[in-house]
């Protein structure tokens, strides 16, 4: 049974401290919370002095909060980092605060301004599950994870340098100071790592040396006599050594490839992507526009945390992105997803038992899609507000430009040769393109031509779109709609309508049977525009690849030292490839992991090989 996320009941003290409701405690100190995380959480864990002594290092914490002691770790990390340095954060919290009690608990630190408003600019929403969060260019990563820590702890993968200790006093929130929960803590340490916490009860002392580390009382902060902090025993294990910086080779420029060179370079990796064709996402990724938008599930399932975590990551990838200058069209305009079949209806139906919140995703009557829809719609709707479409070659440009990587293009790789340090990779005409330490393959379905990749279940399935011709009626159209196909708004007066499911198709010559079927959907599911002369001016077909469970093949091949694969994106790659690459990199380089344990194996490209254990084992 999992326990629901809820959303923080603050209120404010005279001083102005936040308060729960809920614990009846308070978030920090109220003679002074920076005070406090500098004495308890950064001194007690020998920081900001540790540091200096490694290029990344990871904090865990349990109890987020308003944030505040992850904004002053980093405040203190910036002001001793080297170049090159790399700050982890991992933090767990099953109560959200609201944006708006984040900024109102944290205005009393002027000299925080800056990374505050960082912070509320990347927040999500109280979506539950693993969030990443990249900072500075991707040298702070937060992966917040919102849940209850006793159940998504055992899940994080991930090897922590410094535990903050920050739950309510143990005497109004036990279970977050659990035997357990610090087992659990000891697991996802580093050999020597530390831990600091402003209690000093005996349950938590007990528990943090039952799980292996050695704990000593010291001075509190303010009030507090005494607090613990504490070093994990090494019991001679090792450090897994981050791994140096390999020189990375990636193999297809789509959404997949140039989200997988993006992610490597900005950690300071030579990377290097291969491309068949003379530009980026010339097959399943060029479309005019691709719709960007989460995913509901009544229970929820990889496919739907991927997806959830996924589209929240591309945001804010492509806020990012925008913001430093660079331009991906496309419009944040809300998707609306017409209750137009049974699975709609029910997911609409049960929506309120769901955990999503409004700004995710919401219910809206016909009357209220029409509304924000601009035309009128036959039905009730789900309401993603915050998706919306972007140009996927645009998008795959912009990544290749952020990354500043080398790119060949009109290169066709034929064939890949370990010798036993590195990979090369060759033409077919066996003439060597490169090499490099690490490949990842990312070509979608002509990595069936590699040997490695030979026994993947990956599928092609032929999808072709149209081009309309925008009408004074279908000009209207303010918001992405999804019924049996989608609708964009009109763009230069020419509507993208998408897509068919052809599964034995085996060409992209466009088939006009098919455009003729889009056009028909169209007028049945919108009755509205069922009276108009939608007319095809264009289209385009391509493949997608997919795999037998709709779920991307993410991770390092276990057969094969340094070739990694991120494939079988399906119709879905704006929202997944993203938080894609973030796992491989994570995992070729020995950092936090961006999603949880159980979601990395349902996307391990072993998992098909895998034999399933007999029922009666
Ligand atoms: N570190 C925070 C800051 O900088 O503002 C203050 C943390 S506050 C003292 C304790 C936090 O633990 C609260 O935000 C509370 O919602 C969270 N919490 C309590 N029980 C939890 C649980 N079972 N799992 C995850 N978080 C929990």
């Amino acid at each position: 049974m999992t326990s629901k996320l809820e959303e923080a009941k603050v209120f404010w003290s005279d001083d102005g401290t936040p308060r729960s409701a809920l614990f009846d405690d308070v978030y920090f100190s109220p003679e002074d919370g920076v005070a406090e995380t500098l004495h308890v959480f950064l001194a007690g864990n020998g920081l900001p002095d540790r540091f200096r002594e490694r290029e990344r290092f990871v904090i865990g914490e349990l109890g987020f909060g308003t944030g505040l002691n992850f904004l002053v770790a980093w405040h203190e990390w910036l002001k001793v980092r080297s170049a090159g340095a790399q700050l982890h954060f991992v933090s767990f919290e099953r109560f959200p605060l609201r944006r708006d009690a984040i900024e109102t608990a944290l205005a009393r630190w002027p000299e925080l301004g800056s990374l505050v408003r960082e912070l509320l600019a990347h927040y999500p929403p109280a979506v539950p599950g693993f969030h990443r969060l990249l900072f500075d260019g991707g040298r702070v990563a937060l992966t917040l994870v919102f849940g209850d820590a006793r159940e998504e702890l055992p899940e994080l993968e991930a090897q922590v340098d410094a535990w903050f200790f920050d739950g309510f006093a143990p005497s109004k929130n036990p279970e977050l100071w659990t035997a357990e929960l610090c087992h659990a803590v000891a697991r996802s340490s580093a050999p020597d790592a530390t831990v600091a916490t402003f209690s000093s009860a005996r349950v938590v002392k007990d528990g943090l040396s039952g799980a292996g580390f050695s704990i000593e009382r010291c001075p509190g902060y303010g009030r507090k006599r005494e607090m613990l902090r504490g070093v994990k025993g090494g019991e001679g294990r090792k450090r897994t050594v981050p791994k140096s910086r390999p020189k990375v080779a990636v193999i297809g420029g789509g959404i997949a490839g140039t989200q997988v060179a993006y992610a490597f370079a900005r950690r300071g990796c030579n990377v290097v992507l291969v491309e068949q064709h003379a530009e980026p996402a010339q097959e399943a990724s060029g479309n005019l526009g691709g719709i960007i938008m989460g995913y509901a599930a009544r229970r929820a399932s990889s496919l739907s945390r991927l997806q959830s975590a996924g589209f929240l990551f591309s945001l804010r990838q492509l806020q990012e992105l925008r913001s430093t200058g660079f331009d991906v069209p496309g419009a944040r305009c809300g998707v609306l997803h017409l209750a137009c079949n049974e699975r709609v209806s029910r997911l609409v139906a049960a929506l309120e038992e769901m955990e999503y919140p409004p700004e995710f995703l919401a219910r809206k009557s016909a009357e209220e899609a029409g509304a924000l829809a601009g035309v009128s719609l036959p039905c009730e709707a789900l309401w993603y507000p915050e998706a919306g479409w972007v140009s996927p070659v645009e998008y795959c440009k912009a990544l290749l430009a952020a990354a500043g990587c080398a790119v060949q293009y009109n290169q066709r790789v034929d064939a890949l040769q370990h010798n036993g340090e590195k990979w090369s990779l060759s033409d077919e005409q066996g003439r060597g393109i490169d090499d490099a330490e690490l490949v990842i393959v990312a070509c979608a379905y002509h990595a069936k031509q590699f040997p490695m990749c030979k026994e993947l279940p990956l599928r092609r399935l032929r999808g072709q779109v149209a081009h309309v011709r925008a009408t004074e009626v279908t000009a209207q159209l303010r918001t992405v709609l999804c019924h049996d196909g989608y609708m964009l708004p009109a763009e230069s007066g020419v509507h993208l309508v998408g897509a068919t499911f052809d599964r034995a198709g085996t060409s992209t010559e466009l088939i006009s049977d098919q455009e003729q079927e889009l056009l028909r959907k169209l007028k049945q599911g919108l009755p509205v525009f069922s009276g108009e002369p939608l007319e095809a001016v264009g289209g385009r077909a391509a493949f997608r690849t997919t795999t037998p469970d709709h779920l991307p093949l993410v991770g390092l091949l276990s057969g094969s030292v340094g070739l990694g694969v991120s494939l079988g994106h399906g119709s879905r790659g704006l929202v997944t490839a993203g938080l894609a690459s973030e796992i491989l990199a994570a995992e070729a380089l020995g950092e936090p992991q961006p999603v949880s344990a159980g979601l990395r194996r349902a996307l391990s490209p072993q998992r098909f090989a895998e034999t399933s254990p007999r029922r009666d084992a």
